[in-house]
């Protein structure tokens, strides 16, 4: 089934009984009665399909997790708290029978350097970051390494890397390891780890699946292998999502192909205006025909869906003047976060890479003069409006087309 149809059905529906409620209702509820304690037993016992209490399952959690299943061709999800909870649910479950060590990629959401090196580190887990887009140096570094688990991202923040999913999924499962991705930035629209190899797809649920800005949540998606062993982890860890949050994750995912398909045509348009203004001196944006892994990105997304997040770089521009520009802001929010329907923007600098020094800051490309944009639903021109009235309003058209610059194609 396509996903368009998929993110609005699957999950729903699930019991027949004398009313069905055509979408799934939050039920509130810790526990859960039986008729008979041979009923409940069977359920303790998996035999029985149902529910007994809410740390192990909820109706509202199974038919979200059913959904995400679906999207991401996975044999079963948990939905957790946050996505901080899904990656360290993931990562513990990976390893839990294999050697403590992780190969993680460099480029990586801060919290998952922050769990790897404050929280894992400490319990014994080795951490040893690499190239991601390197997958030479990725092959030596796991034949090096030995290690139990790899994990990446599919687009990286904020510079929006594009790693050889499929080859390291090669890597990693010759060598035993089990390949984790966070597919929060490409959404199973865009590519789905799992078919490409990888054992564990995580989502912070928060940014484009919820997309309306208003409930924090986390999924863990594992392929055959991995699925029971890490449920058994879920019920004792208990990173549970509350059924609110995870109602309104389920509503929100019914429109999130076609918010998504919206916000890479948005993020394409805006990307190819900032290339042509003055006052831009780079534009990182997977579908731009100079990005460094064009050939990754070529092969692994689909054409014209390159991703909805894209970063800039002011000419002769510092904290300063990324200050002054970001005030000037009307329309586009200041505010931390992603994938929502309204366009976000934020300085890397004093957010998400604060705690870096500046020096490894710049070794790891991300200049003070660098802001990230995650692209909302709006009418692109009311975007780009905003943005040439806080650069200055130098820019000489609203939309031109740039000289060599093929939107749809960046092979
Ligand atoms: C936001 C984010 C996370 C963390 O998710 P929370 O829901 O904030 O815990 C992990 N990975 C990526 C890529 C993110 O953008």
């Amino acid at each position: 089934m396509n996903i368009y149809t998929k993110a609005v059905h699957a999950g729903d529906r699930k019991k027949p009984g004398a009313h069905v409620p055509v979408t799934t209702p939050i039920y509130a509820a810790s526990s859960f009665f039986y008729e008979s304690m041979d009923q409940l037993d069977r359920v303790f016992g998996e035999e029985a399909e149902g529910f007994c209490y809410a740390r192990y399952d909820n109706p509202t959690n199974a038919a979200l997790e059913e959904l995400v299943s679906a999207l991401e061709g996975g044999r079963g999800s948990i939905a957790c708290a946050s996505g901080m909870a899904a990656i360290q649910l993931a990562v513990t479950g990976a390893l839990m029978d294999r050697p403590k060590r992780v190969v993680a990629a460099n480029a990586l959401y801060g919290a998952t350097i922050k769990l790897l090196n404050n929280v894992l580190e400490p319990f014994g887990v080795e951490t040893t970051y690499v190239d991601i887009c390197d997958s030479d140096r990725v092959a030596r570094t796991i034949a090096e390494r030995k290690p139990g688990c790899v994990i990446m991202e599919t687009i990286s923040n904020p510079l929006l890397r594009v790693g050889e999913i499929d080859r390291i999924a090669d890597m990693t499962k010759s060598a035993g390891a089990a390949l984790i991705v966070d597919n929060t930035f490409a959404t199973p629209l865009l590519m789905r780890p799992l078919e490409l190899g990888a054992d564990i797809v995580v989502h912070s649920a928060t940014k484009y699946l919820s997309g309306h800005g208003d409930a924090l949540g986390g999924i863990v998606t594992a392929g055959e292998e991995h699925y029971a062993p890490i449920k058994q982890l879920a019920k004792t860890y208990g990173p549970v999502l509350g059924p609110f949050e995870s109602y309104l994750t389920m509503r929100g995912i019914k429109t999130f192909p076609l918010r998504m398909e919206r916000q890479c045509a948005n993020a394409r348009r805006l990307a190819e205006w900032l290339a042509s203004h003055p006052r831009v001196l780079r534009v990182h944006y997977p579908g731009h025909p100079s990005h460094p892994d064009r050939a990754a990105v070529a092969r692994l997304l689909p054409k014209g869906l390159y991703g909805a997040m894209l970063s800039f770089e002011l000419k002769d521009a510092g904290r300063d003047e990324i200050f002054a520009f970001m005030d000037r802001l009307r329309l586009v929010v200041r505010a931390t976060s992603l994938g929502d329907v309204h366009t976000m923007i934020l300085y890397p600098a004093m957010s998400s890479h604060r705690d870096l020094a500046p020096k490894q800051r710049r070794q790891i490309g991300i200049s003070d003069s660098l802001v990230r944009v995650s692209v909302g639903i709006e009418a692109i021109e009311d975007i780009i409006a905003d943005l040439d009235q806080a650069l200055g309003g130098a820019a000489e058209s609203a939309l031109p087309q740039m000289a060599g610059f093929r939107s749809d194609d960046v092979t």
